[in-house]
């Protein structure tokens, strides 16, 4: 997550190299439909333009579709999606069903000047779709479009002009940012990320973020029984069966103990028997001179 600008994208695509898992882009999957002219891609284009959101459920359509392709079997990350309520709630059950959880949500912060600032600058090569910025990273001179074989086509996306990025920041703010992040802060998944300044520094801290924590949404981990489990189990019973192996020493220090206290007895019932005896010699010769009265 993270509103128009935040670097979303390129920082997907930094994770995706990583993990070597597919990116799920809802924003390209959209733009692909639009330059192939598909009915949705007809809808869509209108709706982007001018810095709306696509309807729920069609968005729900797509993404199911996309995860229960075989690709998605070792993981994916999600890029713009979800981005209603919604959308989470049709989310959650969808992985709950493909039994698939989610293990972290990532909220990419950016001051608004910032944001603004990035995606008017913002400009994309109409050849090779690499992305530039006419403030932070401008078109490489000599050219090296498409292998070095064509300059740069470079152009601004109709969605990036000030007036539809300003909209866009709104229905972010207003439709993303408080009510999406509020809807998984009960999950204990999001992993706010400082995404200002250097785009080496935002991976940086996103890569310490995602090594530093990890989980899953307790309602998606009951849908969903991990392999680990029996591993846990396992660990459990040892750690278990570890347990009197703890307590052993102090049981064998009871049975050092009780021995020497054995002996003790021992020594004193020895001690003890003398009077014992005495005491029966006694009784044994009151009784011979009793007899002799007799
Ligand atoms: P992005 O490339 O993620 O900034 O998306 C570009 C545009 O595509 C957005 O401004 C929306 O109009 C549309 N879009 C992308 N993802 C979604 C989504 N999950 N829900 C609704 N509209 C979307």
């Amino acid at each position: 997550m993270g509103a128009p600008g935040s670097g979303k994208g390129t920082q997907a695509q930094r994770l995706v190299k990583h993990y070597g898992i597919p990116h799920i882009s809802t924003g390209d999957i959209l733009r692909k439909h639009k330059d192939e002219g598909t009915p949705l891609g007809l809808r869509a284009k209108e709706i982007m333009a001018a810095g709306g959101y696509v309807d729920d459920q069609t968005m729900l359509d797509i993404i199911r579709d996309r995860l229960t392709q075989a690709d998605t079997a070792s993981g994916f990350i999600l890029d713009g999606f979800p981005r209603t309520i919604a959308q989470a709630e049709g989310l959650q059950t969808l992985l709950a069903e493909i039994r698939k959880p989610l293990d972290a949500v990532v909220l990419l912060e950016v001051d608004n000047d910032q944001l603004v600032k990035r995606l008017s600058g913002r400009r994309v090569c109409e050849l090779c779709g690499k992305v530039f910025n006419v403030h932070s990273a401008p078109p490489s001179v000599p050219p090296d479009c498409v292998q070095g074989r064509a300059e740069h086509q470079v152009v601004q996306r109709a969605d990036d002009s000030e007036a539809t990025v300003k909209e866009r920041l709104r229905v972010y703010e207003e439709k993303t940012r408080r009510p999406v992040s509020g809807f998984y802060t009960y999950t204990g998944l999001v992993r706010t990320v400082d995404a200002d300044g250097d785009i080496d520094a935002v991976t940086q801290r996103l890569f310490d973020t995602l090594r530093a924590g990890g989980g899953t949404a307790p309602a998606e981990k009951a849908a969903a029984p991990r392999k680990r489990a029996p591993q846990r189990r396992a660990k459990a019973s040892k750690k278990a069966s570890s347990r009197p192996a703890a307590r052993r020493p102090v049981r064998k220090a009871a049975k050092k103990a009780a021995p020497k206290k054995r002996r003790k007895s021992a020594k004193a019932r020895k001690a003890t028997r003398k009077p014992v005896r005495k005491a029966a010699r006694r009784a044994g010769a009151s009784r011979a001179r009793r007899k002799s009265k007799r």
